[in-house]
C-alpha cells in the first residue's frame, strides 16, 4: 500500500514508517495539519494515518475535512487520547478506526489489513446513478461502456451531485463543499463546471441528469 502518515513526534513517526516499510508498505510523512490535508487531498493513497494533536491545528479536522472534499482514504487515527467521546467523534466524521498510543505494532499492521479488507469489500469505491457509474479509487467515470474524462473539478462536482441525489444544491452549498471557497454572487465559476459537466454527460446519453431549478440551485436526478 502507499500509505500517508501525518504525525508530528518524530519518534513515532520514524517508528511508524519503519515499520509500515518492513511490511512492503511506500510511506510519505507529514507533520502539519496543513501540509497533511494537501497531501491527501492530492496524493494517491491506499491509506491515511492521521495523529490527534498537530502543532496547528487537529487530526480530527483534518479527517472533516478531506471527506468533505470527497477523498475516500481509509483513515486511522493514532492517538493518545483514550477518551471514547473523542473516538467517537473521530468515527462518526469519516474516521475507519482508531487506535491508542502507546501501541503495539503488529497491532498497527493487523488493523491496517482489516481496514483494507473491508475497505474492498464494501465497494463503497463505487457511485451508481442510473447508467452513470464513478469510480472513487480509481477517479474514473463512466456512462454505460463509456470512459467519460473529467477535469479534478468536473469530477468533484460529480461526486457532490450524486452522493446529494434528488436534493435541492444550493450553488453557495457546491462552492463551499465542493471548492471550498465563499460563493461570490458576482462570478458565475459554478455554473461554468455544470455547464462543462451536462455537456460531457450529454455527449453520451439522451438524460439531462442535472436540472436547474429557478432561483434555488440543481438537482442530480438519480432513479
Ligand atoms: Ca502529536
Amino acid at each position: 500500500m502507499n500509505i500517508l502518515v501525518v504525525e508530528d513526534d518524530p519518534s513515532v513517526r520514524t517508528l511508524v514508517k519503519a515499520v509500515l516499510e518492513h511490511n512492503g508498505n511506500a510511506v510519505h510523512t507529514e507533520d502539519t495539519v496543513a501540509t497533511g490535508e494537501a497531501a491527501a487531498v492530492e496524493g494517491n493513497y491506499d491509506m491515511i494515518i492521521l495523529d490527534l494533536g498537530l502543532p496547528d491545528g487537529d487530526g480530527y479536522e483534518l479527517c472533516k475535512s478531506i471527506r468533505d472534499k470527497n477523498v475516500t482514504t481509509p483513515v486511522l487515527i493514532l492517538s493518545g487520547e483514550q477518551e471514547s467521546d473523542v473516538k467517537v467523534k473521530c468515527l462518526r466524521v469519516g474516521a475507519d478506526d482508531y487506535l491508542t498510543k502507546p501501541f503495539n505494532t503488529e497491532e498497527l499492521i493487523a488493523r491496517l489489513e482489516a481496514i483494507q479488507r473491508r475497505t474492498e469489500a464494501s465497494g463503497d469505491q463505487v457511485l451508481n446513478c442510473g447508467e452513470l457509474r464513478v469510480d472513487l479509487l480509481k477517479r474514473e467515470f463512466s456512462i454505460g461502456n463509456e470512459k467519460v474524462q473529467l477535469t479534478n473539478n468536473e469530477f468533484n462536482l460529480l461526486v457532490y451531485f450524486i452522493r446529494n441525489k434528488n436534493k435541492v444544491i444550493t450553488q453557495e452549498e457546491l462552492a463551499e463543499k465542493v471548492w471550498d471557497i465563499h460563493f461570490d454572487t458576482q462570478t458565475n465559476y459554478i455554473n461554468v463546471y455544470i455547464s462543462y459537466l451536462r455537456k460531457k454527460i450529454r455527449e453520451h446519453t439522451e438524460t439531462d441528469y442535472i436540472e436547474t431549478i429557478r432561483k434555488k440551485g440543481f438537482t442530480f436526478r438519480c432513479e
